[in-house]
């Protein structure tokens, strides 16, 4: 039992120093090395740069900036899912204004000369560790915040620290109304992915001249899914992670480094290969990108508004559903029909588009896809165990109705 647990307590702290480590090495593989899985030898590891004082300050200076950003812009305010005490904690919904302000503000810098468009692109690796450095002491925090709160609750203290400080201590870290869990998921992050996209477009133009047809699919592909998560903001409060993942540094970190930095490795190998792709392999694509978001957001959204109104007609017909003994009811129309996450198989599309626009030949450029692909089918799993656990026996009757998981006929 010790020994389980000490062994457990060692991943973890393994993987906490690993990750980042990973993250330096793709970005320096795939700025350096043609994105070819190298294995590091000296020179390579030279290139591995500490922060210097004026990125930490630029770093520190963003996280304030789109808290700030967080804390004053207007927006709706909603209810979150009930907690298992039956409350619901209100969230403000001013992602999309953050998104704009941010934008506008990167426009007005660049273009009044004030600061280079290609500065992200020029700072990666010292961005980079910034940001690990940042989303480390972050997570140390929420650590703290989070037993303390904890604690104030009459909760026990569960598991190991290494185990709080990786999973999280508690399920929503709040400060006054400043949620940390709902600024990370999204603002630092993934608006940074797409400064750092448009970065590297820059970067790509500043060096050949062009910007590419792959770099110009990339990048509108990404910022269209950033924009649109911004857009329907408020689904974000029902997923996974909102509902059942405590705030530790799995999330933080991913949120804070993983996101910006390795969903943006396409445009990054862009910047020195802008390749020719032919017209008809660019529209295959977009064509293909966007049958894959029609599948994500239709199937997320068929979801959440059959939760809100189980009689709202799907594809022109009443939905059919499976009553379960926990009251909760079990949709079996619409996508919902045809695999048990198909939101997943429309995800997975998506990604695989943006790392086909490519067109490399070395591995690296498809990470994102490829540790999608595990993400996901982990993801399918843990769900699938978890709603057999809620549902019992009514689980077992949609499961043998819809046989596919995410994708139909195959998987
Ligand atoms: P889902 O939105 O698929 O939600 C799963 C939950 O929905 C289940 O736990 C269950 O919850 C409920 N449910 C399952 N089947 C049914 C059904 N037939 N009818 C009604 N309710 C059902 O899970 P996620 O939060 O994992 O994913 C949300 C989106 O986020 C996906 O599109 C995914 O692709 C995306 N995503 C993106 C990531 C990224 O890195 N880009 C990472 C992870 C996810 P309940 O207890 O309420 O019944």
């Amino acid at each position: 039992m010790l020994a389980r647990r000490l062994l457990r307590d060692a991943a973890l702290l393994a993987a906490t120093l690993a990750l980042p480590l990973l993250t330096f090495y793709l970005t320096i593989a795939v700025r350096d090395y043609d994105g070819a899985l190298v294995l590091p030898d000296r020179a390579f590891i030279a290139r591995v740069a500490p922060p210097d004082p004026l990125t930490l300050a630029m770093y520190a200076g963003w996280f304030a900036f789109q808290a700030a950003l967080m804390v004053f812009l207007p927006g709706r305010k909603v209810a979150g899912t009930p907690l298992a005490d039956g409350r619901s904690l209100t969230y403000t919904l001013n992602g999309a204004a953050a998104l704009g302000a941010t934008l506008v503000l990167a426009a007005a810098l660049v273009f009044g000369d004030r600061v280079p468009a290609t500065i992200l692109y020029d700072r990666i690796v010292p961005l980079l560790g910034a940001a690990n450095l940042g989303a480390f002491v972050l997570c140390c925090y929420v650590f703290v915040l989070g037993r303390r709160q904890a604690r104030a609750a009459g909760e026990p203290a569960e598991g190991s620290v290494a185990e709080g400080f990786f999973m999280g201590t508690a399920l929503n870290p709040r400060v006054g109304n400043f949620d940390w869990k709902f600024f990370c998921e999204a603002r630092p992050g993934m608006i940074l992915w797409v400064l750092i996209d448009l970065s590297m477009a820059a970067a790509q133009h500043a060096r050949h001249g062009v910007v590419s047809v792959a770099m110009v699919l990339v990048c509108l592909f990404q910022v269209f899914y950033v924009v649109d998560c911004f857009a329907l903001e408020e689904a974000m409060l029902s997923t996974w992670d909102f509902r059942h993942e405590k705030f530790g540094f799995m999330l933080g970190w991913g949120c804070l480094v993983f996101i910006p930095f390795t969903f943006s490795l396409q445009a990054l190998y862009l910047v020195d290969h802008p390749g020719a792709m032919p017209l008809g392999a660019a529209a295959a694509l977009v064509a293909f990108n966007f049958a894959g978001y029609y599948i994500f957001r239709t199937a997320n959204l068929q979801k959440h508004r059959f939760r809100k109104d189980p009689a709202r007609p799907i594809w022109g017909r009443t939905p059919e559903w499976i009553a379960t003994a926990r009251g909760t009811k079990l949709l079996v129309s619409g996508w919902w029909g045809i695999a048990r996450h198909a939101n997943y198989l429309g995800d997975l599309m998506m990604g695989l588009a943006w790392c086909l626009a490519t067109m490399a030949r070395t591995t690296l450029p498809y990470f994102y896809f490829i540790y999608f692909v595990i993400l996901l089918v982990h993801r399918e799993r843990r769900d699938h165990a978890h709603c057999a656990a809620k549902y019992g026996s009514d689980w077992d009757e949609y499961a043998r109705r819809v046989k596919w998981r995410i994708v139909p006929f195959v998987y």
